[in-house]
């Protein structure tokens, strides 16, 4: 698809869904704030909306007892879905981080596990976007039905950072935080696969390079995207927790529940105290609780 019609259909969906409708309004007035954190600038960005994904109950119970709203017999009405890659749909997410945000649902309800090897294709069919998949524990607030979600790779900074700093000619087909020399919170692999034999046997490796136990526990969140140069690039955040310590909306505590989109720089923060109490200490927590630690050199 190309970016006229992705657009196209946006609108489309804006024009007759009033929900969807302001909450893409919305998103112009939402207050944001950026802090440095070693070699990752981290946005803050206040999204009230988004309480409805930061504040989902996703105990077993919790999800057993209510309606799926990926599952298209649930879905708002004026919902669209077109089709994208065989057993999938893509969706405008109705409570939108950024301008352009798709959900990418499974057409059948089925857990959000393992790695999805339809990632790549849909990055292929989607130029000019990050396909990302929050495992099951780590930060997806509907685990029981399978999706990825879909954003313009420059609105994540930990995407821009990756794609400024790991060269393969300078750093090698697979890079970690401590191998690019970078000064974070967390680690990460990132992969380059180009199309020759060296990529295709990188792409046949791949859960292992991202880290086999990590996929099949859910603890890992994983971004797909083609860069300018036309190589597919594949990241994955290991994780150990879906959420932090502090997490709640007491007074000592912060709504914050980290995903993809947290973990790649972009802190979403639907509670207005969050968005103006958290300082880069409290961040660095989050970071450090939820994923894994390289040096914080
Ligand atoms: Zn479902």
């Amino acid at each position: 698809m190309n970016m006229t019609d992705l657009r196209d259909f946006i609108d489309v969906q804006l024009q007759g869904w009033p929900l969807a409708r302001a909450n893409y309004q919305a998103l112009g007035r939402t207050r944001r704030r950026s802090m440095v954190l070693g070699d990752l600038t981290v946005g803050i960005q206040h999204n009230p909306a988004r309480i409805v994904s930061t504040g989902a109950k996703t105990d077993a119970s919790s999800i057993s007892s209510r309606p799926c709203f990926l599952c298209k017999d649930n879905r708002p009405a004026e919902q669209v879905g077109i089709d994208i890659v065989p057993g999938w749909e893509l969706l405008v997410n109705p409570y939108p981080i950024f301008p352009t945000h798709f959900t990418i649902a499974s057409k059948t309800h089925q857990p959000q596990a393992g790695f999805q090897l339809d990632m790549i294709t849909m990055a292929e069919r989607l130029p000019e976007h990050t396909v990302f998949f929050n495992g099951s524990k780590s930060g997806a607030s509907c685990p029981d039905h399978l999706h990825c979600q879909a954003v313009k790779p420059h609105e994540l900074p930990l995407m821009r950072l990756i794609a400024e700093r790991h060269l393969p000619e300078e750093n090698g087909y697979i890079a970690t935080a401590a191998t690019l020399g970078l000064k974070m919170p967390f680690d990460f692999r990132s992969v380059i696969i180009t199309p020759n034999a060296l990529g295709m046997e990188l792409l046949k490796n791949i859960e292992v390079i991202l880290g086999r136990e990590e996929i099949s526990s859910g603890l890992i969140n994983i971004y797909v995207w083609t860069d300018e140069c036309r190589r597919l690039r594949i990241v994955g955040v290991p994780r150990r927790a879906h959420r932090p310590s502090c997490y709640g909306d007491g007074a000592e505590e912060h709504l914050v529940s980290p995903g993809c989109i947290d973990m790649a720089g972009v802190i979403i923060t639907p509670l207005e105290k969050d968005y103006t109490g958290l300082t880069a200490e409290n961040i660095e927590k989050i970071y450090s609780e939820c994923g894994k630690n390289p040096d914080m050199r």
